[in-house]
């Protein structure tokens, strides 16, 4: 059966990587960040094959059928088809379409997502996330598994790899297509996060978005995904062990290991969309974990990092 893998992960916890490597196995294909194909597109960003998004060979066979199912060609027309709300903080590193993200519209998807927060938190199960859910989350859920639907058509594979990273969305998903979706929960070490986050973020605001981030992920996903169908995985235990991971990774989703996840010689042949710049450095392969945040964290920055964040990061095994 065709299978839908999402990642949940903070910025700059090695969902570029991870989602690179589980899309090499032969019947996978890692779609990148598909929630911000709309303004990749508009903004003219690259595939991970070095062409333009809007040109890419790969990607143009998947919005041709798209059009053809939802009406509209992305090329065209990006923010025409709804993937869902996909704000960026002027705050972070992340690419903003200030044509499209106006102040208003940014607004606008802040009181959307407080209200799917609330919704996806604290209505009671009983009456079913679906029937709380607000209409545009719904027709963006929809639109996305229809697209990854299409890409399983075009390219004859079994299995997508999304790393959009959003917590709400993987809910969505998930309880629209339980038989299909499957959530990786990836965690990095929160000081790790945080120091790379902070050339462009303050130290305490990184550590309270890491900690919140993750926190919401976990009773989330706990509140709607059963264990079964998701994983949590730490991005070391990844860079340090991989052939374990992947193996016991394949096993969940019903797949045999493959060799080609551990091969890094042809990157130029994936098609992701967007993610971190390292896209297009993919061929280094795993370079092991990252320890830099030892040098590069003050201690008055540990510090506040312990106050913010300090037991989450424990929670998920971080000493
Ligand atoms: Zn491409």
């Amino acid at each position: 059966m065709q299978k839908f893998v999402y990642i949940v992960s903070s910025p700059h916890g090695g969902s570029t990587l991870f989602s690179h490597v589980l899309g090499k196995h032969p019947e996978a294909l890692n779609l990148g960040e598909v929630s911000f194909l709309p303004k990749l597109l508009a903004l003219g960003e690259l595939c991970s094959c070095g062409s333009v998004l809007r040109e890419c060979k790969f990607w143009g066979a998947i919005f041709a059928k798209y059009a053809s199912i939802v009406g509209y060609d992305l090329r065209h027309d990006p923010y025409e088809v709804t993937l869902g709300d996909a704000p960026k903080d002027k705050r972070g590193s992340g690419l903003i379409d200030t044509g499209q993200q106006t102040q208003l519209r940014f607004l606008a998807m802040k009181i959307r997502g407080a209200l799917d927060t609330i919704s996806v938190l604290h209505a009671p199960q009983s009456l079913g996330l679906k029937n709380v859910t607000l209409p545009s989350v719904s027709r963006g859920v929809e639109n996305t598994l229809a697209l990854y639907e299409t890409a399983l058509l075009v390219s004859g594979k079994q299995i997508t790899v999304d790393a959009s990273k959003m917590p709400r969305k993987a809910a969505h998903l998930y309880v629209a297509r339980p038989e299909q979706v499957r959530i990786i929960h990836l965690t990095r070490d929160g000081r790790g996060v945080v120091a790379s986050r902070k050339k462009y973020m303050q130290v305490s605001h990184a550590a309270e978005r890491w900690a919140h981030y993750h926190k919401l992920s976990s009773r989330l996903l706990e509140r709607w995904v059963p264990p079964e169908h998701r994983l949590r995985l730490s991005y070391e235990e990844f860079v340090t062990q991989p052939e374990e991971s992947l193996k016991s990774i394949s096993e969940w989703l019903g797949v045999d290991y493959a060799q080609q996840y551990l091969v890094f010689d042809n990157a130029a042949k994936s098609h992701a969309a967007g993610g971190n710049p390292a896209r297009f450095e993919l061929d280094g392969g795993i370079r092991g974990v990252d320890e830099r945040w030892r040098e590069s964290l003050t201690p008055d920055e540990l510090t506040t990092f312990e106050a913010l964040a300090g037991p989450q990061n424990r929670a998920f095994g971080y000493e």
